[in-house]
Parts: structure tokens; sequence; C-alpha cells
């Protein structure tokens, strides 16, 4: 990196949202400027997006500068920072960097989903410096809830720029290395140009409790269980993984792993030694051979998955595993916003099985893997940055943090969104151009804008459903056969109990009837006559307004 160039900060996902994180460094003159992606990532999807799997950042800035792409530098290996690799980076094409962790998490992804990309990897360990094309970079190993997870410092001509990613101060992580106070501090000294700070629990006073004491409170509940175990938890949370088995060894239980993705996070784990000293994890099949109380279930489904396994047990739907009067189900998560319906749902479900459900409102059976105020506090102090800005949250989370951040002293603090091109140096942080930024939605095996429609029409068609009517006239305008109509989703009665099939034939004939002949030989005037009296009519009786597919052919006399 020579002198004088600009350095910028540009975020294409996550400030302002959470989830789909993906940022960009560039250094260099505008047009010969160099890029560095940090993360991929994905959101899930909601409710109001039916069909859709999952949304990922819009990149066409990007994917226009491919050509000037260094690489790309994933933190840690939970979906919301690597998700999107195998949708986004067959547009970018540029040369990827994880732990070990996080590479075979994904090689294991890849082997369970055909078709995708053959992304080349190259593993690179916590703690270590590499560089990228120009940028000169260094995994700073921190405590989150997976393994491997690193802040990436980059060395710049205006000083060190820090991406925290995910982080929390954990004394006692349960797996891996806490985070690394005496590098932060060490870089501090160096000189912190830039802090590109995680907001997730900038609004909660304190510090998170420790993975170690979550450890504690769950082997108590695991050893008083009288009978079957299952606990739920998020695959990649090997830390709690380890704590679940290790009480299961304790009680004389025998681990069940149920669920793909927790099969493939435990093997990724095992392989790499974050297991050692455990038994081997049995398949769902023992669940129903071991005796109740020598038995621990652990599975994803935690956030109310439909699909997963604790869905389909509490809805008495899974082949291997079921639940009984007295066995007692542990919720070692946290309900993600937008989830609370959907696990609800299933808690409701389980306590009418007779299971005794408990959640992180009962005991601490859950920590969060982000920083709260005295954490921001403790790493703003170690490592003395001349700019503050906050990602990884919504606008709250954001803003409570750059208030934080300016309550305590540091010099600079810029609150930033998505396409939002700020210059880190040289000179005052500015704001220097807005580029494009937005969301694309994973539809299928698609990857679609979320302006192409489809969507939207799915919306439409949930709420107020659709009427198809076809009606076939001959060349002068005479009507040769009765129309024919197909409801999809709209009632099959009114309220007096009249078909509405037949209210809307009805309408249909009385719009055809209204027209003179002439124009009847228009298919345009004749469409629209009958969808505005079909509409009309339906409307009157239903209070919604379907919509409208009209098919009108025209017969040579
Ligand atoms: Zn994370
Ligand atoms: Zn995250």
């Amino acid at each position: 990196m020579a002198d004088g160039d600009d350095l910028v900060f540009l975020p294409l996902g996550g400030v302002g949202e959470i989830g789909m994180n993906l940022a960009l460094y560039g250094y260099g003159p505008r047009r010969t400027r160099r890029w560095l992606v940090v993360d991929m990532g994905v959101s899930f999807s909601t409710e109001n997006l039916p069909g859709i799997d999952g949304v990922v950042p819009d990149i066409q800035f990007l994917a226009e500068r491919r050509d000037r792409v260094d690489g790309i530098v994933i933190t840690h290996a939970h979906e919301d920072h690597f998700g999107a690799l195998f949708d986004l980076w067959p547009r970018v094409k540029a040369p990827v960097y994880m732990t070990p962790f996080a590479a075979g998490l994904l090689k294991a992804k890849q082997a369970e989903e055909p078709g995708a990309p053959k992304i080349p990897v190259e593993v690179i360990d916590q703690g270590k410096r590499f560089t990228v094309g120009s940028f000169d970079l260094e995994f700073v190993p921190v405590a989150h809830s997976l393994p491997e997870p690193n802040m990436v410092a980059i060395r710049t001509p205006y000083g060190i720029v820090i991406h925290t990613g995910d982080w929390k101060l954990d004394p006692a992580p349960g797996v891996g290395r806490p985070t690394d106070e005496n590098r932060l501090a060490e870089l501090g000294r160096e000189g912190v140009r830039a802090l590109i700070c995680d907001s997730t629990n900038a609004v909660r006073d304190g510090v998170s409790p420790s993975e170690g004491e979550v450890a504690h409170s769950l082997e108590r509940l695991i050893l008083e269980a009288p009978h079957r175990v299952v606990v739920t938890s998020f695959s990649s949370n090997i830390a709690r993984m380890r704590a679940v088995a290790e009480a299961a060894k304790r009680a004389g239980r025998d681990v069940v792993v149920v669920g793909r993705a927790i099969r493939r996070a435990a093997d990724v784990a095992r392989e790499l030694g974050y297991l050692d000293g455990l038994p081997d994890f049995l398949d769902q099949e023992a669940y129903g051979y071991l005796p109740r109380n020598k038995v621990l279930a652990l599975m994803t489904g935690s956030q109310g998955e439909p699909r997963a396994a604790l869905a389909r047990i509490a809805n008495k739907d899974h082949r291997a595993v079921s639940i009984a009067q007295g066995d007692r189900v542990i919720f070692s998560s946290r309900t993600i916003p937008g989830n609370e319906r959907a696990v609800n749902a299933i808690v409701n479900a389980l306590i009418d099985l007779g299971a005794e459900v408990i959640t992180d409102r009962l005991a601490l059976v859950h920590t969060s893997g982000h920083p709260r105020r005295d954490e921001l506090r403790q790493l703003y102090d170690w490592t003395k940055p001349a700019i503050v800005i906050p990602v990884h949250g919504e606008s709250l989370h954001l803003h409570e943090q750059a208030k934080l951040a300016r309550s305590l002293g540091i010099p600079k603090v810029v609150e930033v969104r998505n396409g939002d091109m700020t210059r880190l140096g040289p000179g005052d942080p500015e704001l220097v151009e807005k580029v494009p930024s937005g969301q694309l939605y994973r539809d299928g095996r698609l990857i679609v804008r979320s302006d192409s429609g489809g969507v939207g029409d799915r919306r439409r068609l949930a709420f107020s459903g659709a009427v198809s009517v076809a009606i076939v006239l001959s060349e002068a305008g005479v009507v040769l056969e009765d129309p024919t109509a197909v409801l999809l989703g709209l009632p099959d009665k009114d309220a007096e109990g009249a078909p509405m099939l037949e209210t809307v034939l009805d309408a249909v004939d009385e719009a055809l009837d209204s027209l003179p002949q002439p124009r009847r030989r228009d298919p345009g005037l004749v469409r629209e006559a009958v969808q505005r009296a079909v509409r009309g009519t339906v409307n009157a009786t239903w209070g919604k307004k379907p919509a409208m597919i009209v098919h009108v052919t025209h017969v040579a006399d």
C-alpha cells in the first residue's frame, strides 16, 4: 500500500439490519482501487416473504469490480457471515480465507448440496498474519459462540483498522481461546485508526454471562432430570455441545444427535479435536432403545423451524424420537426476534405432550455471543481507536453504540448504513459516495431481485386468492360457449350460502351482456369489463378483491 491513497469502508449488508453481513474495504485511487471483502452472510427469510429461503446482499457494486477484488475473508462460520458464499461467490470468484473450522463446515455443506460451487479456500489459523493481494491482515482470536471466531486487523498507512466481526469477552468460552486481550492492547499501542464494531448487545449494560456459567447450569438440569432429556441449540455452538455432552457423561447418559446440521457440526468439531475426551455420539435410532434415564438427544430447531426435528417431534411426526410425560426439553438458545410465534407453538405442543420445558427465561441455559456495554468499553480502552463505526445491528443498536462511544470520548464516531462509502483516511472520516445496495432473495434454486415481482404476487395471492376466467367469442363478438372460471383461494360460499363460483360466473355473464356486440370484438375491452365486474361483485360479498386472469379467445366465424 502506498501513502496518500484513499482508504474506504463500504458495508453492503448487516448495517441497519441483523444478518447478511458483507463489508468492503478499498484502498487506492478511485479508478484502480483494490477491494477486500469481509464476510458474505445470509439472513433468514420472514413470514412476509412467502417461498423465500434466505436473503442475501445485492452485490452489484462488487460484481462490477470483481477484477479488482483481492480476496474474501470470513471472520467466522455463522450463517450471517458466510452463508451467502454459495449464492454470491460465483459473481466475484476471488480467493476465500477462513479458519479450519469454517472451512470444514463449508466443505461438509458443499458435499450435501448438489450444484454448490467449488470455492477455493485458503485455510488460515487464528492469530496468523497473512496477506491478501495488497492487504496486510491478521486474525485476532476472540470469544463468541462457535469455534475460531476472529477480528480482522488490517494494517494500512493510516493505522490499523479492526473489523471486529462478532465477539464477546468470556474468560471461560468452553472451547477455543478467550479473546486475545494482550494482542488487542498491542494493536492499540501500534495505533488503531478505526474500529468497525459489533453492536448487537449495545443496548445491554454490564457483561454477558460466560459459557462456563451456562455449562454449570446445564449440568445441574441434566443431572436432575428424571427421564429423557432433549437439548436444542444452535448446531455450530460447539462449546454448548461439549458442555451438554460432558454433563450427559456425568449423568450416565448417551448422547444421540438428531438432524443433519448438528451431525455435520459435530463431525467437523470432532475432527478438529474440539470434542476430545467425549464418547462418540449415537445416531437417532438409538433414542428408541436406550432406557429413558440413559439418553440425551441433541438437536436443532430452537428457532421454531418447521422442518427441523424439534418441530416434527412436537407434532408427533418424527420417525425416531418422541416425547412422553416427564421428559425434559431444554431450549439452550434465545429466540431470534421474528421467530417468537413459531417457537411458542412448539413449546406449547411439547407441554401438551407432558414435557417439562426449560427456556432461558427459567434458567441460565443460554448466553449471547455479543458484547454488552462494559465489554465495548473495555475494547475501546485496549485499542484506543481514532474512529468507531458501529455495524452488525439494527438502527437502535447502531445508535446506542455510537452514543456510548461518543460518551467515552472516542474522537470520531461515524454512523453509516449499507451502501455508505466512508473514507477512513487521509483526513477526517467522511461519507464520500452512496453506492447501490439492497437485498436479493433465494427463491428455490434462483437468486432474484427483491423487486422482481414474484414475492409481491405471492403475498397478494395469499391474502385474496385468484380468479381465472376463460371466454370464447366469434370474431363478430358473439359468445360461443358458456364462460368457465377457476377460483383459487376464495371462500366456497358467500354469507347467504350461494356458491362463489356461481357469483363469479353471473358477474361474467352480466359483463358480457352489458357490452354491445361490436365492442366484444376487442379482447382488451372484454378483459377489462369482465375483470372489473368480477372484482366488484366478489368484493361486494367477500370484502376482498382477488387477482384476475382473463383469457379471451376469438374464433373465426
Ligand atoms: Zn456470529
Ligand atoms: Zn453475526
